[in-house]
């Protein structure tokens, strides 16, 4: 078995800890990876409302800022009593508009009471550009690969610790979201970053994305547009979201 100096074991650790663009040293949706620290987040706030500079995508009442992720189609999902639920087997849900970097806010619910197990418990994603996925799980005392729980960057990092609520209770994520660059010749001038707040608790800190969100195998980047739409999965669970709102964060010289 290969011996590890204390500074290589260093060097892996603050690797891991800070990774950039670098890929953690665990193969992507490792079962061996340790499981983030389970904590209790704050009791439960009042949903946080829009502020006054706001594009406000779902208000509780409709389905207009959205669309299917099929061409052409509309979103299908139902509406109820102030959230809209995912419709399984309808598809994705992307938005109309399609946005560049963003600070998210949406709140989301697990089915209850709950069914399935691991990735197959309430799945569902928050896919920043549609392409770069925070993880939508029942991650309440149900084990699954760390780096595919609920606040993960799927495939890539877990979150920093388990802040879920249990199976019905409104949870919230509040994401800052920086676009990648691509230099002319299409490499990676600077990947995708995200910060993201699961329940208020900072579950990541300006972590880059390795690249397009995949399963099973390591991510890489492929050129896109400066803008794209939101993207919210239909992976086959009931789940329903609240209260989603975008502030488009002016991020080049020159621009807005
Ligand atoms: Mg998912």
């Amino acid at each position: 078995m290969k011996r590890f100096s204390l500074g290589t074991i260093l060097c892996l650790s603050l690797l891991a800890a800070k990774g950039g663009a670098q890929q953690a040293p665990w193969p992507v949706n490792s079962l061996e990876r340790p499981r983030p620290p389970v904590i209790r987040p704050g009791a439960p706030v009042p949903s946080t409302p829009p502020p006054s500079d706001a594009i406000v995508l779902f208000d509780g009442t409709g389905l207009s800022a959205w669309e299917s992720e099929e061409e052409g189609k509309p979103a299908v999902w139902t509406v109820w009593n102030g959230y809209m639920e995912v419709k399984p087997g309808s598809g994705a849900i992307q938005t109309r508009r399609a946005f560049g970097s963003i600070q998210l806010h949406l709140e989301w619910a697990e089915p209850a009471p709950p069914n399935g197990e691991g990735q197959h418990r309430g799945n569902s994603g928050v896919f920043l550009m549609s392409r770069y996925e925070i993880q939508v799980l029942d991650s309440w005392r149900n084990d699954t690969y760390a780096d595919g729980q609920a606040g993960a960057m799927y495939g890539q990092r877990p979150p920093l610790v388990n802040a879920s609520r249990p199976p019905g209770a409104w949870q919230s994520y509040d994401i800052v979201f920086i676009r990648p660059r691509f230099a002319p010749d299409g490499s990676v001038a600077s990947p995708a970053r995200v910060t993201v707040f699961h329940n208020g608790v900072v579950v990541h800190d300006d972590e880059a994305f390795t690249g397009r969100t995949v399963h099973g195998r390591a991510a890489t980047y492929e050129t896109h547009l400066d803008r794209l739409p939101l993207l919210l999965q239909d992976h086959g669970s009931r789940v329903r979201f609240r209260n989603v709102w975008v502030r488009e964060l002016v991020d080049d010289p020159g621009e807005g």
